[in-house]
C-alpha cells in the first residue's frame, strides 16, 4: 500500500487549499473526501456568497485579508467564466463575493491535480491507527472496502473535527454555557424570479413574514427572510431555514434536522409563491445535498482563540491568518442574530497554535474546526478565512514532513515567510 507524506481529510475550502499548498511545497499528498467533488459547504450545501474578506485603510481603499490560494481561486473562476463567455456572470463583481459553485468545483479540482494531489472521493475517514502520540494511518471506508492508508503528517479539514476526535484530541461542542451550536440551515434556490420586482416589494414582504410568524402561521424560527443574489439574473439564493437545539454530530439528530428543514423549505417557498412580487412563475430548483452546519466540534489545540482576542484585534507572533468578519451569531435557541462589527482598518489574527491538536504530534487542523470558542468561531468560519487556514496548514505540513513529521518542530517564522512568499496577507 502506498504511503503519503501528507494526508488531508475533507475537501472544502480548508482541505482543498491545504492539499494544494502541501503538494506545491513538494509533499506527496492524498486528499480524502466523502462526497463527489471539492468545495465542501459551498458545493454540497450551496453556501454563497463569500462574506467580506477585507478591511479598509484611511482612504477607504480595500486591504485584502484572505489572499494567496483564495485569490487564485477567485481569479480562476473569473477567467473560466470569461473563457466560456458566460453571459450570466456579473464580470464587474470585484472583489468576488457571489460565485458559481459549478465553476468552483472544476477550478479546485484542476488546481489540485495540477499541483499533483491524489484525490480519493466517495471515501469516509472512519478512524486512525496510532503509535504513541503519532498517527500512523487513517482508516477509511468506501465501495472498495474498509482499509488503512499510511502517512507522515495528517490534516483534519472535515469541518466537524472527525479525524481529531478519532485521534484522541479533546474537542469542544457549542457554547460554553449549554453546549448548543449555531443553527443548521438548508439553503435553496428559486429560479424564474422577476428580481427587480421582488426587490421593490421586499421590505413589505419582510413585514408580512414577521407578522405571520407572530401569528403562528409560519413555524420557521428565523426572524426574517435571508436572501442573496446569484450569478444568474433570475435565480435567488435563500439561506433562511433554521434548525436549533440539534447536535450536528449526532446522526439521529441530523436526520431529524434534515426532515424538519425540508418542511421549512416548502413552507417558505409556498409563502413566497403566494405573497412575493415577481414569484408568479418561480420554480424551486434545488436545495443543498445536505443541511449546512455552521458550527460543530472544535479541537482543543495549543491555543484557544477567544472573543477577547478578536475584539482586541490581537496580532499574534505566530499568526498565520487574518480576518475581520463580524462576530455573527445566529441564535442557537431560536429567533434572532447578534453581530459585533469590526471598525474599518482593524482586523485580528489567528495563531499557528490553534491548528496544532493536543495529544498528537503529527496532526494539524484547518477550517471551521480549529481551536477556538463558540464566539470566535462565529467570525473566522467564513469561506475565505477557512481557505487561508488551509493554506497555512498545508504549507506547515510539508515543512513538518521535511523535519520528521512533527508539527511542533517547524520554524514558525519560516512558515510565515513561506506564506508571505506565496501571496498570503501575513
Ligand atoms: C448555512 C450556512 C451558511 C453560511 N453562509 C456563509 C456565507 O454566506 N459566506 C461565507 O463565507 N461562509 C458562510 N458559511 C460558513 C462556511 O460555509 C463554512 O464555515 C466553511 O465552508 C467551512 O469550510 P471547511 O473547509 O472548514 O469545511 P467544509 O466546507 O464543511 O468541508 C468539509 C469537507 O469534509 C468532508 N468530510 C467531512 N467529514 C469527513 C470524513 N469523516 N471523511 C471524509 N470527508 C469528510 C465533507 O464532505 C466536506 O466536503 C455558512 C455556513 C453554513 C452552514
Amino acid at each position: 500500500m502506498r504511503k503519503y507524506d501528507v494526508i488531508v481529510a475533507g475537501g472544502g475550502f480548508a482541505g482543498a487549499s491545504a492539499a494544494i499548498s502541501a503538494a506545491r511545497h513538494g509533499a506527496s499528498v492524498l486528499l480524502i473526501e466523502y462526497n463527489n467533488c471539492l468545495g465542501g459547504a459551498a458545493a454540497e450545501c450551496l453556501v454563497n456568497p463569500f462574506m467580506p474578506y477585507w478591511t479598509k485603510d484611511e482612504n477607504k481603499n480595500k486591504i485584502y485579508l484572505s489572499t494567496g490560494i483564495f485569490t487564485e481561486i477567485c481569479d480562476r473562476i473569473a477567467s473560466l467564466t470569461a473563457e466560456i463567455n458566460d453571459a450570466e456572470y456579473k464580470a464587474t463583481d470585484k472583489p468576488m463575493t457571489t460565485f458559481n459553485e459549478e465553476y468552483l468545483k472544476i477550478v479546485l479540482q484542476r488546481m489540485a491535480l495540477e499541483a499533483g494531489v491524489r484525490l480519493l472521493f466517495h471515501t469516509k475517514v472512519t478512524g486512525v491507527k496510532k503509535d504513541g502520540d503519532r498517527i500512523s494511518a487513517v482508516s477509511v471506508s468506501n465501495k472498495s472496502g474498509i482499509y488503512d492508508i499510511e502517512g507522515d503528517c495528517f490534516i483534519d479539514a472535515t469541518g466537524d473535527a472527525d479525524l481529531s476526535a478519532y485521534a484522541g484530541c479533546p474537542v469542544r461542542l457549542g457554547r460554553e454555557t449549554d453546549g448548543l451550536c449555531q443553527p443548521m440551515t438548508l439553503c435553496f434556490r428559486v429560479s424564474n424570479v422577476d428580481i427587480p420586482r421582488f426587490n421593490e416589494g421586499k421590505s413589505e414582504l419582510q413585514k408580512l413574514y414577521k407578522q405571520m410568524r407572530q401569528e403562528g402561521k409560519i413555524k420557521n424560527v428565523r426572524e426574517d427572510i435571508l436572501v442573496f443574489p446569484t450569478t444568474s439574473d433570475n435565480i435567488l439564493h435563500f439561506n433562511s431555514t433554521r434548525i436549533v437545539k440539534r447536535s450536528p454530530v449526532d446522526a439521529e439528530d441530523v436526520t431529524l434536522a434534515e426532515l424538519e428543514v425540508r418542511e421549512q423549505v416548502i413552507e417558505l417557498f409556498a409563502f413566497l409563491k403566494k405573497y412575493a412580487p415577481g414569484f408568479e412563475k418561480a420554480v424551486l430548483v434545488s436545495s443543498g445535498m445536505r443541511i449546512g452546519v455552521r458550527e460543530s466540534r472544535m479541537i482543543e489545540g495549543d491555543y484557544v482563540l477567544t472573543q477577547e482576542d478578536l475584539v482586541g484585534c490581537v496580532k499574534f507572533e505566530d499568526s498565520i491568518s487574518a480576518c475581520n468578519y463580524d462576530i455573527d451569531i445566529h441564535n442557537p435557541e431560536g429567533s434572532g442574530t447578534s453581530h459585533y462589527y469590526f471598525k474599518d482598518g482593524t482586523y485580528y489574527t489567528i495563531p499557528y497554535r490553534c491548528l496544532t491538536a493536543k495529544n498528537n504530534s503529527n496532526l494539524l487542523v484547518a477550517g471551521r474546526c480549529i481551536s477556538s470558542t463558540h464566539e470566535a468561531q462565529a467570525s473566522y468560519r467564513i469561506m475565505p478565512t477557512c481557505c487561508t487556514l488551509g493554506q497555512a496548514a498545508g504549507t506547515a505540513a510539508a515543512m513538518a514532513v521535511k523535519n520528521g513529521g512533527s508539527v511542533r518542530g517547524i520554524d514558525v517564522s519560516e512558515l510565515r515567510r513561506n506564506l508571505q512568499k506565496d501571496g498570503m496577507f501575513i
